[in-house]
């Protein structure tokens, strides 16, 4: 599975990344911004091939439709 690189978003409440993959680091922080709770906070992390995130969700046709 070929990811290449790519972010997620990582809640201050919750230690997992969040399942949706975003190709551009602007685009994880804006969607962290419209969707995060009041006072939550987030970072954005950067994955590669090896996501274990993606792999564990087998989001291929998600990156298929987004290309
Ligand atoms: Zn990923």
């Amino acid at each position: 599975m070929n990811l290449g690189i790519h972010y997620h978003i990582r809640w201050s409440s919750d230690s997992s990344l969040d399942w949706k993959p975003f190709r551009v680091k602007h685009e994880a922080t804006k969607m962290a911004e419209r969707i995060k709770k009041p006072k939550e906070r987030y970072s954005i992390v950067e994955r590669g091939d090896q996501c274990e995130r993606c792999k564990e969700f087998k989001l291929k046709a998600f990156f298929v439709v987004n290309e």
